[in-house]
């Protein structure tokens, strides 16, 4: 018997614990997902054993028939399902994905725009001791004070005043759709590429839920495992014109082996993401995010200053304001844990505190719509969240929320089958 629980015992029980945790708590972490057993196979393939440098039919390596077969079908699926002309299936992640992207098309030093972290953007679109922040001239752009939205004129400003070579817009924390076609006119105002990261809206936008940035933007990032419900990994898309450099930033210029096991989860989660239930889902997502949007923005809410920012939300998370209300980010995290409701703590723009206590909260719909949530479901969830955060939090309302929130677990069982 050479399974996991009989050679590692200590890892098999982790693993197991890992299984409970997801299965009987609520799973609101906005960038995390759960993917469907067909995933897990394919992962946990032995797909793992073989290495595959170079591309489908240009391999460094002897027997690479089948794997060929499955890189080529992710490759078709991703292109198909986004519209693309040129797709890389081959990033190990999200990061790796932006680092190849942006030596395909950049030398060290020269300018780029990226949404400030501080403000939702991701370490990768130039935060200061990322290797985007250290190999490039980064000017950061921001949310407007007021509105809480991507401020569009600051963009063009900076745009002509420091002559960037590549603009990224995309997000890792921001409630709204961006701007596409305006992203691409400035770009082109000034002899930019315009890189749209769409990791976290991917899924949205494969439903038709969300604005397609394939046909604004020359490069469009991606990771595999938020909303589009797949493994973890990454994927490039780009036009036709920038294929062979893509490529050869992937690889040889970031990775050596890719990781076919992935890269055929991958190819399963394309195809799932092609379909109507998967649409559904999507649409369940955001309908999900709405709704806590609604509840954390009532009077009960208000009088505690615990505030929604830009006031609701168009896609699948909601950010929390905390600076007025009694608790910090960190507070708010460890309450809503307590009660068996997984969230980060996040930055909100200017925030007064530091990035491990923050002022605010990241709440993500999209692993309890894949569990089967339903609206009603997410209207029980978001009264047991905003109760959570009000004033007379105590031990025995804290019991109380997290029986609710141990009923909807209960209600939609997560990996039956995995025990
Ligand atoms: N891009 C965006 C917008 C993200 O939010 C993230 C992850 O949070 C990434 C890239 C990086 O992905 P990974 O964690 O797979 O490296």
């Amino acid at each position: 018997d050479d399974s996991l629980s009989t050679v590692d015992p200590e890892v098999a029980a982790a693993v197991d614990a890992e299984l409970r945790r997801q299965q009987s708590t609520l799973e609101m972490i906005a960038s995390e997902n759960f993917v469907p057993t067909a995933v897990l196979q394919a992962q946990g393939s032995v797909l793992t054993n073989k290495y595959a440098e170079g591309y489908p039919g240009r391999r460094y390596y002897g027997g690479c028939e089948h794997v060929d077969v499955i890189e080529q079908l992710a490759i078709d699926r991703v292109k198909a399902l986004f519209g693309a002309e040129h797709a890389n299936v081959q990033p190990h992640s999200g990061a790796q994905a932006n680092a190849a992207a942006m030596v395909a098309v950049l030398q060290p030093g020269d300018t780029i725009l990226g949404l400030d972290l501080a403000h939702g953007g991701h370490l990768t679109h130039g935060m200061r001791i990322n290797f985007s922040g250290k190999l490039y001239n980064v000017v950061p752009y921001h949310v407007a004070d007021d509105t809480g939205l991507v401020d569009m004129a600051e963009v063009r400003r900076l745009a002509h005043e420091h002559q960037p070579k590549l603009i990224v817009a995309g997000w890792s924390a921001y409630p709204r759709q961006l701007d596409f076609a305006e992203f691409r006119a400035i770009a082109d105002e000034v002899g930019a590429l315009l890189m749209v990261d769409m990791a976290h809206f991917a899924g949205l936008v494969a439903a038709g839920l969300h604005p397609n940035p394939v046909p604004h933007a020359q490069i469009v990032t991606t990771t595999t495992h938020k909303t589009l419900g797949g493994p973890r990994g990454g994927v490039i898309l780009c036009t036709q014109d920038l294929a062979k450099k893509i490529n050869s930033a992937v690889f040889p210029g970031q990775q050596g082996g890719p990781l076919e096991h992935v890269i055929a989860a991958k190819a399963v989660a394309f195809g799932i993401a092609a379909g109507e239930e998967f649409k559904e889902r999507q649409q369940r997502t955001l309908d999900g995010a709405r709704i806590l949007a609604a509840r954390l923005s009532e009077p009960d809410c208000a009088d505690a200053g615990v505030k929604v920012l830009t006031g609701g939300t168009d896609v699948h998370l909601v950010l929390v304001d905390l600076v007025g209300s009694e608790l910090d980010g960190k507070q708010a995290e460890d309450r809503l844990h307590d009660i068996g409701i997984t969230v980060n703590r996040n930055a909100v723009p200017n925030d007064p505190r530091p990035p491990m206590v923050t002022s605010g909260l990241r709440i993500g719909t999209p692993a309890l719509a894949t569990r089967g949530f339903t609206a009603a479901d997410f209207t029980e969830v978001a009264d047991i969240i905003a109760t959570a955060l009000l004033p007379g939090f105590d031990q025995a309302v804290a019991a109380t929320l997290r029986e609710r929130a141990g009923l909807l677990a209960k209600k939609h069982p997560l990996y039956p089958d995995l025990g």
